[in-house]
This record gives structure tokens, sequence and C-alpha cells, in this order.
């Protein structure tokens, strides 16, 4: 994977700014302030689960907000991909805030998935589908993962138009489907059937990037410039079965568990690449103590194996140094009282840059080291594969002063002194598709999270109210000076 480009964007990225001053942005009014209350109450309350949810609701439910707002209905448009159950359940909303009538512009695209991963009522205090304010937070599924930055690009593209603002080229907003996994992801189907509808000079991503606090005090604006390819590998082993009281030396449940036990002893080699390099480059002169020298360390030639092992110790600097492979899911047996005929297990993998979800694959058979076993890829709709694609993940899109420019003045206006840092996700978004199809995406969210508290598709998943409020502003901000405004 050639990185060339991306060594002018994370320097132009990883701009550490002026010593720390007060802010100077404008303050959040209270009318704003509540619709964006409303706005977030409303889509977390909207169920939009694979299961039983439905995007399409929540599509509709906002694109009635923009036509109450005054825009027109031919630049609303909730589109379903197929007139299935499921597919009614997958719909998508496109609407477009029209620019200058004579721009020379293209319009700039962003995506936002409606959808949210799972949320068994049982594990969580309160109910996920509820949104609930509690000791300084918001409560509900999908308050981190993220129906935060839905509610923030809705909520600012009302304000504006309230405003009478009219920016120097069109904004187009895309509500989507099925990030989270499932059939008709939306992104990659609006690039597909309606590219016209959607097509664009660059694409923002608030699904990753996004601002860093410790102890609540802001640490770094991650940025994402590149991310970790995202692949599912199921393990099959199946065996003539049997009565129980009668074991065989093999046994489809060991076959797999051993392959399992012998991938938990493996660790994937470490690399960095030129991002992962800036990433922690910068994060040497956030961090502090050991950590510190260890990031330092790892990025010399050789690199420290000390440092390596330490800073391993660590789970998202471990999955920033190196691809990742871990069990999800097992189901086996048929009956307590017979043999095992079938057993299955799913190894989630996180790829880095460089490799394709094949290479993996193989890498994987060679760890498990048992021929009977079948490894097979699985793609986003479940399907399985006996070979995985030769996909690899996106190289970091060019550097476009068009988006850094306005990004780092308004970060300066909001957070003054706060660096800017490229990061590699290690998990995956849409970003995927929109830059497969071409436009250039750049992972950017102003709602700030804790370092001990990323929520993301976890239990009594929670966003900061102020945090919330602050990263409205942001965009609201970062809007206008990415189009001219002040
Ligand atoms: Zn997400």
């Amino acid at each position: 994977m050639k990185f060339s480009n991306s060594l002018v964007l994370l320097s132009t990225l990883a701009l550490s700014i002026s010593p720390v001053r007060a802010q100077t942005a404008p303050p959040l009014d209270a009318a704003s302030r509540q619709l964006a209350h409303d706005v977030f109450k409303q889509l977390v309350e909207i169920n939009t689960t694979e299961s039983v949810g439905s995007t399409t609701v929540a599509a509709e439910a906002m694109a009635k907000r923009f036509l109450n707002a005054g825009f027109p209905a031919s630049d609303v448009h909730v589109l379903v991909p197929s007139q299935d159950a499921m597919g009614k359940r997958k719909g998508d909303l496109v609407v477009r805030y029209r620019g200058k009538a004579d721009s020379k512009l293209k319009p700039f695209l962003i995506i936002c998935h409606l959808d949210v991963v799972e949320a068994p009522r049982n594990t969580w205090n309160t109910d996920p589908f509820k949104f609930i304010e509690k000791d300084g937070y918001y409560y509900g599924r999908g308050t981190q993962d993220m129906k935060d930055s839905d509610a923030i690009m809705v909520t600012n593209l009302i304000r504006l138009k309230k405003e009478g603002y009219v920016p120097d080229r069109d904004i187009i907003l895309a509500l989507t489907a099925a990030e989270e996994g499932g059939s008709w992801n939306g992104v990659q189907w609006l690039m597909e059937h309606h590219r016209d509808l959607v097509d664009a000079d660059f694409a923002l991503n608030p699904d990753s990037g996004g601002v860093t606090t410790e102890n609540g005090k802001p640490m770094e604006m991650d940025v994402e410039a590149t991310e970790k390819l995202y692949a599912d590998f199921e393990l099959t082993a199946t065996n003539p079965g049997g009565h129980s009281s009668v074991p065989t030396r093999e046994n489809a449940i060991y076959e797999v568990s051993d392959a399992l036990g012998r991938l938990e002893k493996y660790t994937f080699p470490f690399e960095l690449n030129a991002v992962t390099r800036a990433y922690f480059k910068q994060m040497a002169t956030i961090e502090k103590g050991q950590r510190a020298q260890d990031m330092l360390a790892i990025l010399k030639t050789p690199p420290d194996p000390a440092a390596i092992e330490r800073l391993s110790d660590d789970p998202h600097y471990n999955s920033t140094m190196r691809t990742t492979c871990v069990a999800t899911m097992f189901s086996a047996g048929q009956a307590r009282n017979a043999l095992p005929q079938l057993a299955q297990a799913n190894v989630n993998c996180r790829i880095l840059p460089g490799y394709s979800q094949e290479e993996i694959r193989q890498k994987l058979i060679g760890i498990f080291n048992d021929p009977k076993l079948k490894v097979q890829y699985v793609d986003d709709s479940g399907v399985y594969h006996d070979r995985g694609t030769d996909r690899k993940s996106m190289q970091p899109p060019p550097v476009k002063q068009e988006v850094f420019d306005p990004l780092h003045k308004v970060v300066n206006e909001v957070w003054p002194g706060m660096p800017v840092v490229p990061v590699m996700e290690t998990g995956a978004s849409d970003s995927v598709h929109t830059m497969a199809a071409g436009i250039p995406s750049y992972g950017i969210s102003g709602v700030a999270i804790d370092e001990n508290d990323d929520r993301a598709h976890a239990v009594n998943e929670r966003v900061g109210v102020e945090s919330y409020y602050t990263g409205v502003q942001f965009y609201y901000l970062y809007l206008k000076a990415l189009t001219g405004g002040k």
C-alpha cells in the first residue's frame, strides 16, 4: 500500500496549536439547545436495530422536520431500497441544503448512520430506547454511536435554514441504514443507485474521529486518516456424532475450541504505517512519563520490544500497532446426551492497511493448524464464502486545505490550544464505501468522549450532556467555516 501523500496530510493534520487561550466560540443559544435536545431524544426513542427496528421510521421523522423548517420537498428524499419486509425497514434520508445558485464548487456530503446495534433490555439499567438524563449524561442506545451526530447535523441544518444562511456550495446530508451490519448498507446503496443525489467533492463522517478527554479535560481531536479493514471468519467443525456415553477421540467442540486456544496465544506482528507513526509521534507530546517514552521508543528503528510490550497492554494502543482477530461467537451441539455433530465460531478481525481479507484468512488457517477445520469469510449480509476478498483498507485521503484550514480555525475557537491528531480507526465505518466510490472521506466529530468511557456498542451507552451541546456548536461553526460563512 502506497502512503506517499499521507505524509503531507499527516504533517498538515498533526498541527499543534498555540498555547491555551480562552474559548472564543459563541455559546449555543437556548432555542437551538432545545431543538438539539428534542431531535436527539426523538431519534434515540426510535428503535433502529437490525432485529426489530426501522431506519425508515427515523428517516421519515427527520424528513418531516426538514419540510417543516422550509426545505423544499424536491430536496428531501426518503429512499427505501426494496419492498420486501427487511428492505422496508432499511430506509435512508438524503437532504440537500442549497448553496449559492452560481457556485462553481461541488457539494460536500455528510454521512451519518441511523441504525444502532442491539441492546438487550435485561442488560441495561435503564430502557435503552428511552432518552434518560442522569448525573450529567444522556443515556440510551446510540447516544455515542451515532444518534448524537445524526441529531447534531439535523439541528444545525435547520438552524442555518432558519437564519437564512446561504453557503457557498450545496451541503448534502445522508442519514443511512445498516452501517452496523445486515443487508442494504445505505451509503453503499446510495452510491450505487442514487449517485446523482449524493455525488460530492468530499465527505465528512462523524462516525469516526472525535475529541478525547481525560478526566473531563479535552486532550486532542482525532481525525480519521485511515481505518482498519473489518472481516468476519466462521470456523466450522463437523463430526458424525454419536451417543455421549461412548465419547470418541475426535469432538467437534474440542476441535474448534483448541483452534481458538491457539489463536488466543497468537499475537499478530507489530507494524506501524505513516498514519500510526504520525499518531504516536503526536500522542507522545500529549501522554506523560513511561507511556510517552514508550511511544517514542517504538518509532525508533529497530523499535524497542519492551516498549511495544508495555504499550500492548493498552487495548487501544495494541489494536493501533497490529492486526487483531478475536473470537466473538460460539455455537455447538444439538443435544445434551449426544456427541456434537457441528461446532462453529465467529472470529472478528480488524486488519491493518496493506493486507487483504484473504491474506488474513490464510494466516488464520496457519494459526489453527487443523486441515479438517473449515475457515470461511462471512460478508456484511452474513453470506459465507470459501475465500475472502482481495480488498485492502483505504489509503489516506488526499490533503484538502478547504477541509483542514477551517477545521484548525474552529478547533482553536472551541478548544483553544488542543492538538488535532491523525488516527487510524480501529473500527470500521461507512467511509469505506464513500472512499471506494472515489469520494475522499474524513472522520471528524466534535463530541468529546472520555478515554475511559467509550461505550459504543456497550451496555448503558451514554454521552456527556455538555459534551453533546459543544459538539452541536462545533459543527455549526465548522459548517459555516467550510462554506464561506463567519
Ligand atoms: Zn457507528
